[in-house]
């Protein structure tokens, strides 16, 4: 089965609901651009989801940058995975680099994130990544795999089908800097074969597997033409309607 490619923004802490809307009415003029041979998304501040909800092209789904792992409760300040869902929520971050360091989540927290995401029917995006001291210390494999092992834990192999892996290297996220296209092939593959072993290869053929860190419109056509490479995860030039259109141009012409 073909994979879709899916190309994901991710605007972190920045837009209020005006400039969402902004973004969206420009996005919307240039709507043709994107066409339907790619899959889009953008997980903007919970307060933007409204407006992006209503105005965003149809080929572009919601996305959402955390959620709680419980159904409800007293929990002041997160945000249940059935409110995300009820709202049209399609992909949900889960694991993001951000999150793991500044905000303390385990593994563990990751992994209870992700099934509460599938469980209300969402699809969880699990970001995974070697920082630079276990990139210099050689040991990207081992991180990366055990962050995919630990996240996928508990899971069936249909619903791992369904989940969308984004490997994001924490030293190339806002830092201008990337792996090589080659480097990047190299752990997406060695993803997929940890997939493999554990739920079988026509599991881990239709997984999805993003690559992110410092992805541009004059970069991202070398990661996408990469054959385990699905699409990317988008922080920074994301942010500007020219420049998703010109990523969204680049990832259809190597699909074409
Ligand atoms: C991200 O936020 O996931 C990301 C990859 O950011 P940037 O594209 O700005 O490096």
């Amino acid at each position: 089965m073909a994979r879709i490619p899916l190309l994901m923004g991710n605007w972190k802490m920045y837009k209020t609901v005006a400039e969402a809307r902004a973004f969206a009415e420009a996005l919307g003029q240039q709507s043709a651009a994107l066409g339907d041979d790619v899959e889009y998304a953008i997980c903007g501040p919970f307060t933007t989801l409204h407006v992006l909800r209503v105005m965003l092209p149809t080929q572009v789904k919601l996305g959402a940058q955390n959620v709680h792992p419980e159904k409800e409760g007293a929990y002041t300040g997160e945000i249940a995975p059935g409110m995300l869902a009820e709202f049209g929520t399609k992909y949900v971050l889960a694991g993001h680099s951000e999150r793991r360091m500044l905000f303390g989540e385990s593994d563990q927290l990751v992994n209870q994130k992700v099934r509460a995401i599938l469980e209300a029917g969402m699809t969880a995006v699990l970001c995974v990544g070697e920082n630079s001291s276990q990139k210099q210390d050689g040991i990207t494999k081992e991180v990366v795999t055990g962050q995919v092992r630990h996240g996928l834990e508990g899971l069936t192999a249909e619903q791992v089908a369904g989940v969308v892996i984004a490997y994001e290297p924490v030293w190339a996220i806002g830092s201008g800097k990337t792996a090589t296209p080659d480097d990047a092939q190299y752990v997406a593959k060695e993803i997929r074969a940890i997939i493999a072993e554990k739920h079988g290869a026509d599991t881990a053929s239709q997984v999805r597997i993003l690559y992110g860190g410092s992805v541009k419109p004059d970069n991202i056509a070398s990661f996408v033409a990469e054959d385990d490479i699905d699409g990317a995860l988008v922080g920074g030039a994301s942010l500007d309607p020219t420049s998703f259109v010109a990523m969204a141009e680049a990832v259809r012409g190597v699909v074409r």
